[in-house]
Order: C-alpha cells, then structure tokens, then sequence
C-alpha cells in the first residue's frame, strides 16, 4: 500500500480578517469569485454583506423606478 502524502501549502487569505490559510489544516471555503475566507464566521458575514449589498442595489433601483 502507498502511503498519500499531503503537501501543505498556503491557500490564500482570508478576505475578512486576513488569516492565512493551508490546505492541511481546513476551516476555509472559497466562493465562485475565488475569495477565501474562514469557514463559518468570516463567511457567514461576507454572505451577509453581499446580500445587504444586492439588496440596497434593489433598493435603489425601486426609488428610480417609482420616482418617474
Ligand atoms: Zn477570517
């Protein structure tokens, strides 16, 4: 049987608090715009912030809309 070795390296920071992150030791996730962040916290508020972000995006666009 061979044994697998998996070879650390850094994955990237997180977009949030800038932690650095290796693959040997998880808790990260990067998204479909290949940001990394925190697996829970860290993330959890960057989907919190983006939602807030397209809301007010709508928003904006219904007082445009309604304005006329
Ligand atoms: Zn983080």
């Amino acid at each position: 049987m061979r044994k697998k070795k998996i070879r650390e390296f850094i994955v990237g920071n997180c977009g949030i608090c800038n932690k650095e992150h290796r693959t040997t030791n998880g808790g990260w996730i990067i998204n479909a715009e290949k940001k990394l962040f925190c697996h829970g916290f860290c993330f959890n508020l960057y989907v919190h912030n983006a939602t807030i972000g397209r809301l007010t995006d709508i928003k904006r666009r219904n007082t445009y809309a309604n304005g006329r």
